[in-house]
């Protein structure tokens, strides 16, 4: 039963209860003080009629003028006239039966006494009245008694409730396993109760791919999934094992054993067991990546723990597919700058401290301004302005590109609706790309900003195609689909592999910068950036070229054959109402190419 309505009933029966208790309350006073007046009006009528009595008996004698024994027409007289009840006059009256009233005669002697019969109205109406007061709160005993019955069983139904409402609060809805709060609750107890020679491993578990999964199965589909994976875990742990829910698709598995190398055995039984078909309408196959730690060799507090273990979770999804990675000192890396980063960077982002600066972009011939790549800079209060290369990757670790990334697309939008004849360049770190959600993100910041979707383009690193190809594909391909234009940044900077680039959808080439300062000091320099813009140009790519900063390399790269160019020659990146100033200069000189002086921040 509803929770509310086991509280109405409660709430009902106790004042019912109350209401009859206070009404046999009142029924028991009104017949106390019922009675007493009864009584007092019995009283009073019986004074009135001694004194009728005693005024009738000196009346009629001296109407009748007589003395000793009483004519008997004299005693129906008074009786008549007293309204006394079978009057007689009696010498030897039985006592107590009867009312007396002795009669006094000449002489000052009792000569006898009337006798009438006793009568209580009033007590006698109140004690006819009895049977149905009686009634009327035996009546109201039961109804009491019965409420007092149904408040009881509310009671019990209502702790019931209680009690489940507590276990649902605690709970993972889909799957009924303990939630985030509840697995981290469990953890401190366990970690209570550990005794020396134990080992308590606490290990997350998180499937792969879900977003495609998902995708494939539907959204019923997916839990269907996540609660066979729930069920899995629960029935490969080992005895005294527990497991939770904390994400959509991220488990925790804590137990505790005497050896810590037996927890690899266990966590690979387990990542074996969730990889065995699923049935989800038909046969599903997944896998999961773990990672764990263990108390007490690597951390004594619950909070060092489960971050360790986070850390093995992250290096373990770095790894790939089904792997499952053991905490190790090696991989805790965390400076004490990445930590200050961690605690002050959600702090920055919701009190505003992140901004965009632009740095434009130029076409290799006349020099105009032609785009702005929207760059992210943050200045902290104390320590200064913060790298994005410095903060992007602890944001990754920590969860916080997804907001960060949004605020990015959706500020550069909003500031590019000033420029409708550049295009506007926005980066998206690898963890946004490999999330389909980015497509949705793009599409409804497009159309809350309302710029034209050709206006965007989108910078992605090399290092994203060539972890999934496949995924990445449908990736770019649905981005592209939305009219937005990609370009692949920081073009030779890491894997270099040319061959992937025609399966991909791309409309930029961006070189990376360490070609631009081979260009004056090493002999080929110059031909790998020629080799590059001409597969670029095989490709039907627009070729830019990135960190320009001499007018050397300017000219150098204007021969190769880029197209647009990007560096401190040109600008530096500056806050939007610089490059609206910078904008207005142009169109007013329309010189070509601008000086680096002009342009400059
Ligand atoms: P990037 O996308 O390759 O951006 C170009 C970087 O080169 C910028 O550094 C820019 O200031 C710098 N740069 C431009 N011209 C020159 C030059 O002539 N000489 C030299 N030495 N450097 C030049 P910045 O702003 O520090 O950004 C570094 C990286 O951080 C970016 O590299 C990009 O990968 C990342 N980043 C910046 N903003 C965002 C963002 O909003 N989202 C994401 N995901 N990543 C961002
Ligand atoms: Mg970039
Ligand atoms: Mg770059």
């Amino acid at each position: 039963m509803p929770r509310a309505r086991v509280r109405r009933r409660f709430s009902a029966s106790r004042l019912i209860v109350v209401l009859a208790l206070l009404a046999m309350g009142a029924t028991a006073l009104s017949v106390g003080v019922g009675y007493e007046v009864a009584r007092r009006n019995d009283e009073h009528l019986a004074v009135d009629q001694r004194a009728s009595l005693r005024n009738a008996v000196s009346e009629f004698r001296a109407l009748f003028g007589q003395s000793g024994p009483l004519d008997p027409r004299f005693v129906r007289m008074v009786e008549q006239s007293t309204g006394l009840k079978d009057l007689k006059f009696e010498t030897e009256p039985e006592a107590n039966k009867r009312e007396l009233q002795p009669v006094i005669d000449a002489q000052g002697r009792i000569a006898g006494f009337f006798t009438w019969d006793k009568t209580h109205p009033a007590t006698d109406a109140m004690e006819r009245l009895m049977p149905i007061i009686v009634g009327i709160n035996a009546l109201l005993i039961c109804f009491a008694g019965f409420s007092l019955w149904q408040l009881r069983r509310a009671r019990r139904e209502l702790i019931a409730s209680e009690e489940q409402a507590e276990l649902a609060a605690d709970a993972d809805k889909l799957t009924g396993l303990p939630n985030h709060a509840k697995t981290l609750e469990l953890l401190d107890l366990i970690l209570a109760e550990r005794a020396d020679n134990e080992v308590t491993t606490f290990a997350l578990i998180e499937i792969d791919g879900m977003s495609d999964i998902n995708a494939d199965l539907g959204v019923l589909g997916g839990d269907e999934l996540i609660v066979s994976v729930a069920k899995r875990l629960k029935d490969a742990l080992p005895p005294q094992g527990r497991c939770g829910r904390i994400g959509s698709n991220e488990f925790a598995v804590t137990f505790t054993g005497e050896n810590a190398g037996d927890a690899e055995p266990v966590m690979r039984a387990i990542l074996e067991s969730l990889q065995r078909p699923h049935w989800v309408d038909s046969a599903v196959r997944i896998s999961a990546h773990a990672g764990y730690a263990q108390t007490p060799q690597h951390a004594t507090t619950r909070g060092e723990l489960t971050r360790r273990a986070e850390l093995a979770l992250r290096t373990a999804a770095k790894k790939g597919h089904g792997t499952l990675v053991g905490f190790d000192p090696g991989i805790d890396t965390v400076s004490a700058d990445q930590k200050f980063i961690q605690r002050e960077l959600p702090r920055a982002l919701s009190a505003g401290d992140l901004e965009l600066h632009y740095q434009p972009i130029v076409a290799a011939q006349g020099g105009r301004i032609v785009g702005v790549e929207a760059l992210l800079r943050w200045t902290h209060a104390t320590r200064g302005p913060i790298g994005p290369a410095v903060f992007i990757p602890v944001a990754e670790q920590m969860g916080l590109m997804d907001s960060l990334g949004a605020f990015v697309l959706r500020r550069a939008l909003k500031e590019a609706k000033r420029w409708p004849e550049l295009y506007v360049a926005v980066n998206l770190s690898p963890l946004q790309v490999r999330d389909r959600a980015i497509v949705d993100l793009v599409r409804s910041a497009l159309a809350d900003s309302g710029v034209p979707p050709s206006q965007l383009m989108l910078e992605i690193t090399e290092g994203v195609l060539i972890d999934n190809p496949e995924e990445m594909v449908k990736r770019i391909e649905d981005l592209h689909a939305l009219g937005v234009r990609i370009a692949l940044d920081d073009f030779g900077s890491g894997y270099s592999n040319l061959g992937y680039l025609q399966r991909f959808p791309l409309d930029k080439l961006k070189i990376d910068r360490c070609f631009v300062t081979a260009l004056g000091s090493s002999a080929n320099g110059g031909v790998i950036i020629q080799a590059i813009v001409a597969l670029g140009r095989a490709l039907g790519l627009s070729v830019l070229v990135e960190g320009v900063e001499t007018e050397q390399q300017r000219v150098l790269l204007r021969l190769a054959g880029c197209d647009e160019m990007q560096g401190f020659l040109f600008a530096k990146p500056a806050p939007a109402s610089t490059i609206d100033r910078l904008l207005a200069q142009a169109k007013r000189s329309a010189r070509a190419p601008m000086p680096a002086e002009a342009l400059t921040a």
